[in-house]
């Protein structure tokens, strides 16, 4: 039988781990054999030595095997998901599952909730009275093959080691490892089954990666590994300088996500969103517009189907802020920047996420950007909203938000939110 320590020791000295060991490791910590510190100290290891090819092949594939795989084999159209590495304001999932399902594919988005600085989906759609999060695998499968797109929890036995090592890397500094992440993600799309797989790597300093060459690295290495598994993947780098729209928090969100499905909604938000949707539908094989699903409104009807099919109300009024603030430009001139990374820890702060894991979250707090680099503002002029339920936040939130708003004579370059295809 392997011991712990000698495959700590193996990989903090640069070595290769055999299969076997991988194997043995990985389901000796779920079930509770290894023990947290001895995989604290391996992730530790990872994070410093990397895993090669193989390795990683082996480590996420053994992840996989913790648990169940889903079974959509009764799900007749094409199965597509996307992922996001997470951002600030990054509401896509809500638009695009309806939106690629109301052109003919089966969208099955297992998602998360936020941890730190970046909003989760299961919190934001949280915010819609009645709306279920946790769905049995038959309540799953069901609404997937009568509605076309479901949002919902993973299941427990669902790569239960990456839920475990996960929760040990977010305490540990070890989140930020590209075999780490890679595993981590992929793990829970090839449990999940889906045919074909859109990844969203986020770029900037709102995001994992702030360097565009490492996470590039970071997709390429998610492409490779979900293509060797059978999934047809493929990632856009998008960026994640900035917040992605308007509006950061839980309700917020879903009200922007609704403003987008009704053609209402910030150019940044609807250009990655119609350029997911458009890389989905080709994995897919489904030759359809989604613009056209957007401006003719099946996509909005998709949506209410979805909310509904999972005890949501779509007409329900979400929770209002009982405190509002503004922030207001010191000075006139072009917005040059909004630093998605103090944005999305204001509205962290105000009560939009949690510390830990088990923490409740406000569905009213978060934060309206109502003005965005390449407009102008006038002195005085607000250019943030923040909401909150407790007027005490505000203080911590506007100490975070201190050079966030960079205002200059000259308005910015515009460029594209979307930076680069892999796959
Ligand atoms: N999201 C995941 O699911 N895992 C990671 O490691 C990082 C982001």
């Amino acid at each position: 039988m392997p011991d712990a320590v000698e495959l700590i020791r193996a990989k903090r000295d640069g070595q290769t781990l055999a299969a076997a060991d991988i194997r043995w490791l990985i389901d000796a910590y779920t079930r509770g054999v290894v023990a947290d510190e001895q995989m604290s100290a391996m992730a530790m290891a990872v994070f410093f030595r990397g895993l090669g090819p193989g390795e990683l092949r082996t480590w996420t594939d053994a992840m996989v095997t913790s648990g169940q795989r889903l079974d959509l084999g009764s799900v007749s159209a094409p199965t597509v998901d996307k992922h996001s590495t997470g951002g600030v304001g990054d509401k896509v999932s809500l638009i695009l599952a309806p939106l690629v399902a109301s052109c003919g594919a089966a969208v099955p988005q297992l998602s998360g909730r936020g941890l730190g600085h970046t909003g989760g989906t299961l919190d934001k759609l949280e915010a819609i009275p009645g709306w279920r999060a946790s769905l049995s695998a038959r309540e799953f499968v069901e609404l997937l093959t009568t509605v076309g797109c479901v949002i919902c929890a993973a299941g427990e036995d669902l790569a239960p080691a990456d839920r475990k090592l996960y929760a040990l890397r977010d305490v540990t500094g070890t989140v930020e490892s590209i075999p780490l992440i890679a595993s981590s993600i992929m793990s829970k799309k090839i449990a999940e089954r889906t045919r074909a797989l859109v990844l969203d790597v986020k770029v900037g300093r709102g995001a994992f990666m702030r360097e565009r060459g490492a996470a590039r690295e970071l997709a390429q290495t998610m492409v490779r590994l979900g293509t060797e598994s059978g999934v047809r993947t493929t990632a856009l780098l998008t960026a994640m300088d900035c917040p992605l729209g308007r509006a950061v928090g839980n309700a917020v969100e879903v009200e922007e996500s609704v403003a987008v499905l009704r053609g209402d909604g910030p150019g940044d938000l609807v250009e990655v969103t119609l350029a997911l949707a458009r890389e989905m539908l080709a994995l897919a094989g489904i030759d359809a517009d989604p613009a056209a699903a957007l401006a003719d409104g099946r996509a909005l009807t998709k949506y209410r189907e979805m909310i509904a099919g999972q005890g949501g109300d779509p007409d329900a009024s979400l929770p209002p802020a009982r405190h509002i603030k503004e922030v207001p430009a010191e000075e006139s001139g072009w917005l040059r920047d909004l630093d998605a990374l103090a944005v999305g820890t204001a509205a962290w702060r105000l009560g939009a996420g949690r510390a830990r894991k088990e923490d409740p979250v406000s569905a009213a707090a978060g934060v309206i950007c109502l003005a965005k680099p390449g407009e102008r503002v006038e002195r005085g002029q607000p250019v943030l909203e923040l909401r909150a339920d407790d007027e005490a936040r505000f203080g911590r939130a506007i100490e975070v938000l201190d050079g966030a708003i960079v205002i200059g004579t000259e308005p910015p370059t515009a460029g594209s939110a979307v930076l680069e295809r892999i796959g």
